[in-house]
């Protein structure tokens, strides 16, 4: 099987402008400028190779130029001084600009990362405005408490009047990853504004292009120079500093384990506040009630979707024996249905994934599993000129131990093992080190819950899989992550607590 792809220019004139710039810049203190060395470095189209654009490489000046000006920022009036009432209409007036530049944006997203355009066009760009318009409700009820006291040793005749109130934290260093470069940023960049904290953003290096047109159009809706600063930059140079800096209070991490794990000990100088929002290896249970009509689809959507380059994607199916048969049937076929092709093309489900080396692996993860006695359902090779695309994959006689049943393939592709009883199934999707999401299918909704109870993972989905909102706080257990994003606990990651005690 062959696949070839041609180029497809985006439609929107604002997306070709955008891509017709010779360079992209760095957003520090209002201005877009190079970095200080002058460096760069190339982002591409996954699907054909072609040369995008040349972004500035963000060394450690620029790091450092970046959080001086978030925390000049922190602590000046123009940030400071705004109502929480204005704090929440720019936050509306962000998701405005964004709702009114979803084709550019989409496309953009579509060119850098790869995915379907109706992928970027009808859910993660719009979602990306809803998370503004979720928090910037927000802005405005920030509370504290009053505390009646039982101290009992003020001086004679007085009294003590004791409260809290709640702070933005500081200075925000938000890291994101480049399977949903927009929606991720916006999860970060949406709480900590309402909170008040001033942020410096560093989007994936393989993804950074609608971060930068987001700030261009934060900057438009009347965002104060030096609250959001934006810096391009490779890991383990632009992230290190970032995450290693003295004047940072906190670190917004969305990523792998592998680097979350880098972030912990580059927070231990200043014991900066962290949240990680890392990897998974989620499992859906299908029980023998289940009804099909929606498992095959919602579970094959669950691990498909994207490419399968989602945190949560549902890559371990365990299934009932009386149903395992027709599941695995049902998902070969789902998995043959979807067209690969360029994302800017309408007719595309899945486009390639994000770069060679991303194909590559997910490869590597199947070959060495069918070596290892695994057998290919559906799916299962690589494809396209650039060999970036990977066809969706069924896979069954995954063996608990093996590498790919326990290691994030962050690709296209789906074990799905049989089993007999439920404490089975349970043990099955509890033997993991990740414990981000999963899935329990089933009819007898009274069971359902009693198996969500039991499963470890920081979202469990009854009936459907992968279905996120800015109201659903979204988190990992175990090896998957620290604390939560969205819902009410998404803002609390951006505040302190203040105790008050007066003697009156
Ligand atoms: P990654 O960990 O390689 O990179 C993520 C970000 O960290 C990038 O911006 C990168 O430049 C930066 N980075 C890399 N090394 C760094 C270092 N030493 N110090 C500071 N920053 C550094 O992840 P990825 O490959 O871009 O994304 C895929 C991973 O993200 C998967 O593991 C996926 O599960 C995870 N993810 C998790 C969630 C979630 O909500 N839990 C959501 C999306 C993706």
């Amino acid at each position: 099987m062959t696949l070839t792809v041609g180029s497809i220019e985006p439609s929107s004139q604002a997306a070709k402008a955008f891509l017709s710039r010779s360079r992209q810049k760095l957003l520090i203190d209002g201005e877009w400028i190079d970095a200080a060395s002058g460096s760069t470095f190339a982002t591409h189209d996954p699907a054909t190779g072609r040369h995008l654009a040349e972004l500035a490489e963000a060394g450690s000046v620029d790091i450092d130029a970046a959080v001086a000006s978030a925390r000049r920022t922190f602590g000046g009036e123009a940030w400071r001084g705004m109502t929480p009432s204005a704090r929440g209409k720019l936050l509306w007036r962000i998701a405005d600009l964004i709702d009114a530049h979803v084709d550019e944006l989409a496309e953009l997203e579509t060119l850098d990362q790869g995915k379907s355009l109706k992928t970027g066009r009808f859910g993660e760009i719009p979602a990306s405005a809803e998370q503004f318009r979720y928090f910037a409700g927000f802005a405005t009820k920030i509370l504290g408490t009053t505390i009646p006291t039982s101290i009992g040793y003020q001086p004679a005749g007085k009294k003590i009047f004791a409260y809290t109130t709640r702070e933005p934290i500081g200075v925000v260093a938000a890291i994101t990853p480049w399977n949903s470069p927009m929606l991720m940023a916006a999860m970060k960049l949406a709480p900590a504004l309402a909170a008040g904290c001033t942020i410096v953003l560093k989007p994936a290096e393989e993804t950074s292009l609608t971060a930068l047109r987001l700030g261009e159009l934060m900057l438009e809706a009347g965002l104060p120079a030096g609250v959001v600063n934006i810096v391009t930059g490779l890991g383990e140079t632009a992230g290190a500093a970032l995450t290693g800096h003295p004047d940072v209070d906190k670190v917004a991490f969305t990523g792998s384990t592998e680097v979350g794990k880098l972030i912990v000990g580059a927070a231990r100088g200043n014991l900066k506040k962290l949240t990680l929002e890392l990897g998974g290896k989620s499992p859906a249970i299908v029980m023998p009630d289940a009804d099909m009509v929606l498992a095959v689809p919602g579970i094959a959507r669950g691990i498909f979707a994207n490419g399968g380059q989602v945190c949560v994607a549902g890559s371990r199916v365990y299934a009932h024996r009386s149903v395992y048969e027709q599941l695995v049937e049902g998902l070969a076929a789902e998995a043959d249905k979807l067209r690969l092709g360029h994302g800017l093309d309408p007719l595309t489900d899945l486009g390639p994934l994000v770069n060679r080396k991303q194909a590559d692996r997910v490869a590597g993860f199947v070959s060495e599993g069918t070596e290892m006695g695994a057998e290919i359902v559906a799916g299962g090779s690589q494809l396209g000129d650039e060999q970036t695309f990977y066809r969706p994959t069924v896979v069954t006689g995954v063996r608990q131990d093996m590498r790919m049943m326990r290691e994030e393939i962050f690709g296209p592709v789906v074990a799905v093992t049989p089993f007999e009883e439920a404490d089975e199934a349970i043990a099955f999707a509890n033997d993991s080190l990740y414990g981000l999401a999963a899935s329990v299918w089933t009819a007898d909704l009274s069971n359902a819950h009693r198996l969500s109870a039991r499963v470890r993972s920081g979202t469990v989905w009854i009936n459907c899989h992968s279905y996120f909102s800015p109201e659903l706080p979204k988190g990992g257990h175990k090896q998957s992550g620290w604390g939560y994003e969205n819902g009410a606990p998404g803002l609390e990651n951006y505040l302190e607590l203040k105790t008050v005690c007066a003697v009156i």
